[in-house]
């Protein structure tokens, strides 16, 4: 199955792409983290993105499209993948089709994860990431088992530093003008599902099975 996840900074994408892909089988390919990678890992790529990432803009097209090119040209992603977080913009969007056509593939469903403004800034100021395995969780919403040790693998949680507040806000505007055009796209292509993300987290995982063509209750 080849999926892409679409909504908002905050919306839930990342918490329900780590069940889905293990359900699945499939690589869950999330470009924010293989930009993360490559600014740990000090690369050329990683101290470009960064400048970009710091202030919540998004980093340029040619950058993204390359890297996440490549990585759904792996031998891996040749069965299914879920894109998180990638197309974010018209072109990407654009140079996916054309990948994917060359490819000789197409997607089989874009989920857009509905949730209001409101409650994305909260989320993002609260939430804490798994600097080993990447899982997301929220001090409230969605809290560890034991403090600042990821459930899944026992790996450090911490604070991503673009989720501050002034950066989160700038991150919803940008996703407003440069993502959300990416709705009308896809409904005209039709694959888009759109899914109620305010629900408890299970729920949303339920609704997206429902929309996939699974039972996951
Ligand atoms: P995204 O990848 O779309 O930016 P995340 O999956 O990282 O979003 O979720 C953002 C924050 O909201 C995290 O702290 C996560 O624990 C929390 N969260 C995710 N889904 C829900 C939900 N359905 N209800 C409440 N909080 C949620
Ligand atoms: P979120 O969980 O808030 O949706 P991500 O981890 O997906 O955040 O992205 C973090 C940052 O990485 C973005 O604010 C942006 O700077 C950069 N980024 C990630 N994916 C893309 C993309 N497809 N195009 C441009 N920039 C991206
Ligand atoms: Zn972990």
């Amino acid at each position: 199955m080849r999926i892409v996840f679409l909504g908002p900074p905050g919306a839930g994408k990342g918490t329900q792409a780590v069940e889905i892909v293990e359900k699945l089988g499939i690589p869950h390919v999330a470009t924010g983290d293989m930009l993360r990678a490559s600014i740990k890992n000090e690369t050329p790529l990683g101290m470009e993105a960064k400048k970009y990432m710091d202030q919540g803009l998004l980093v340029p097209d040619e950058v993204t499209i390359r890297i996440t090119g490549e990585r759904i040209s792996q031998p891996d992603c040749a069965n299914g993948f879920l894109l998180d977080g990638f197309p974010r913009t018209l072109a990407q969007a654009e140079a996916l089709d054309k990948l994917l056509a060359d490819m000789g593939i197409q997607l089989d469903a874009v989920i857009n994860l509905q949730v209001p403004e409101a409650v994305l800034i909260p989320r993002l100021t609260g939430r804490r990431v798994c600097r080993n395995c990447g899982a997301s969780f929220h001090m409230v919403f969605n809290p560890p088992a034991s403090d600042g040790v990821c459930d899944r693998c026992e790996g450090e949680l911490y604070q991503r530093s673009d989720d501050n507040e002034e950066t989160a806000v700038n991150r919803l505007s940008v996703y407003n003008t440069q993502t959300a055009p990416l709705i009308a796209y896809y409904q005209e292509q039709g694959v888009l599902k759109n899914i109620d993300g305010e629900q408890e987290i299970h729920q949303v995982l339920v609704s997206i099975g429902k929309a996939l063509g699974k039972n996951w209750a």
